[in-house]
């Protein structure tokens, strides 16, 4: 059997969209090798800014993160970049929470920060 390419779920709340689209910019060489999936408007952005493909789920506050926390807990996706915001509340918090919580449950790398994005997307284990 084929196996499967490793799958990246990227999501960035409305004030940390311009740096997920940097992020991905600057990553492009290497995101080309994952499938890749996101949230609606972040996965529109990032694809129009790189060229990249990436699946559309909705968009976050309908319902998106929730459809990517279910994914992770159908051991469909390897690895999460959360940009989230921490400085403004979301409409969609406890979606927010349940996706922490899911990738968490399935221990998979969750990257929250541009630094922490940095060192997995890096990491040997992630391109194995
Ligand atoms: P969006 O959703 O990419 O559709 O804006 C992200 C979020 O707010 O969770």
């Amino acid at each position: 059997m084929k196996k499967r390419n490793k799958t990246i779920a990227l999501i960035a709340h409305d004030n940390k969209k311009s740096e997920i689209v940097n992020w991905a910019l600057k990553n492009k060489t290497t995101l080309e090798k994952f499938d890749l999936c996101g949230t609606g408007t972040t996965a529109k952005l990032i694809s129009e800014a790189t060229d990249l493909k990436i699946k559309r789920y909705l968009s976050g506050p309908l319902g998106g993160d929730q459809q990517i926390g279910a994914k992770v807990a159908e051991g469909k996706i390897d690895m999460v970049i959360f940009f989230w915001d921490p400085l403004e509340s979301q409409p969609h918090d406890p979606d927010v929470k349940a996706l922490l919580r899911i990738a968490v449950v399935y221990d998979i790398p969750i990257a929250t920060n541009r630094a922490t994005a940095d060192y997995v997307i890096h990491s040997d284990k992630i391109n194995m």
